[in-house]
């Protein structure tokens, strides 16, 4: 495929704005691409104007390597702090801008165009090269938790995840949770508080212990790629009138896990406080779970990452670095398939610009992923 004609499809993909939704749209531009290529794919539907879209090259007789990438983006925010449109991709010094161009659809336009490319030049892969092409990846992993709860993910040998690392080598990132807390208090006159319960007092006292327990945790235990613990309480709110005893207050946290200090002890540890602090008088707490995302780590001395040093040396003679991110990705759920499978997360641009204003994606970058991408197929399938 020429050069101009993948840059091309990197600006289609980003001009269709899926904003956490219509991913359809995208699902419908890379099968009708495919199709020029007879490369057979299936849209599996999640919601209206939403689909994942799975497509597979190769004989079949051997191991599955798994192409992963999200289709959807995020919300572009204050377009006055845009130099460049979102959704009108503009190139200037070799960068492409545009929203998603980094995070992540110059990653998943690498995928296709590497698949294409396979296809055009008469590769011979001996097993199966398998895109999935998720929704909803930055509001949860949807489209993830649907492939692999219907079983698309069960023939997976290793998978790459096509996210942003600047040509690292991500192996390992950070879980994540997030939970409400409901203080449920008796509203009262405030002269007389006697006769109320103060929701928000007995939140702050539900606050300070969970604060308290989180950076103890933090002290106690970090991963060495990964780091600690991390907690923040992100959204309060309490109270209706400011001469009333508040009867409610709900506060929202997020904690970034890690493999060292998984979802399960952190869930039990912010269960046990409100447990107890419910056995007090007038306390009145009720804790949800929201999302519950695992932290991952796949094997850094795996068959796929010695196929993908031994691709990168042919070229720059050097490895390329083994890191962690704090980050979740798609990986999160497809771990959760019945058989285990290797995993790096490798991909075009920079993690730092995902989700910023003026996002953009070196074109030169892109270009050597997708080299890199039908290199490591190749060899990974084939030895
Ligand atoms: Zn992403």
């Amino acid at each position: 495929m020429e050069k101009a004609e993948k840059i091309t499809i990197l600006k289609d993909l980003i001009a269709i704005p899926t904003v956490n939704g219509q991913e359809e749209k995208i699902a419908d531009y890379i099968q009708k691409l495919f199709t020029k290529y007879n490369i057979s794919s299936e849209k599996v539907l999640f919601s209206e104007n939403r689909a994942n879209l799975v497509a597979e090259i190769g004989n079949g007789n051997g191991k599955v390597l798994g192409l992963s990438g999200h289709m959807d983006v995020v919300d572009p925010g204050n377009l006055e702090e845009w130099n460049y449109p979102p959704f009108d991709p503009t190139i200037e010094d070799d960068k492409l801008y545009g929203r998603g161009s980094t995070d992540m659809k110059s990653g998943l336009a690498a995928m296709v165009i590497a698949m294409i490319e396979l296809i055009e030049e008469k590769s011979t892969l001996n097993g199966t090269l398998k895109l999935l092409a998720s929704v909803g990846e930055e509001i949860g992993e949807l489209g993830a938790e649907q492939l692999t709860k219907k079983g698309y993910i069960d023939n997976l040998d290793a998978l790459i995840v096509g996210e942003p690392t600047n040509l690292a080598l991500v192996y390992t990132h950070k879980g994540s949770i997030d939970y409400t807390i409901t203080s449920h208090g008796k509203a009262a006159h405030s002269s007389m508080p006697e006769l109320g319960i103060n929701a928000i007092n007995n939140m702050v006292v539900c606050i300070n212990a969970i604060n308290s327990k989180m950076t103890e945790i933090s002290k106690l235990y970090s991963d060495p790629e990964t780091g600690q613990v991390t907690h923040n309480i992100t959204i309060i709110n309490g109270g209706v009138q400011v001469n009333s005893i508040p009867d409610k207050t709900v506060i929202q946290g997020n904690i970034r896990t890690i493999p060292a200090y998984g979802n399960e002890r952190v869930r039990k540890d912010i269960q046990t406080i409100v447990d107890q602090l419910n056995q007090q008088k007038n306390f009145k707490l009720k804790l949800t779970f929201d999302y519950d995302k695992l932290p991952v780590k796949s094997n850094k001395n795996s068959f796929l990452v010695q196929i993908i040093q031994k691709v990168h040396h042919e070229k720059y003679s050097e490895d390329l670095p083994l890191e962690g991110i704090a980050a979740t990705t798609d990986v999160a759920e497809y771990i959760k398939a019945d058989k285990p499978f290797d995993f790096i997360i490798l991909g075009p641009g920079e993690g730092t610009l995902a989700h910023q204003f003026n996002e953009y994606v070196e074109i030169q970058n892109f270009l050597d992923v997708i080299d890199m991408y039908k290199k490591i197929a190749q060899e990974y399938l084939n030895s």
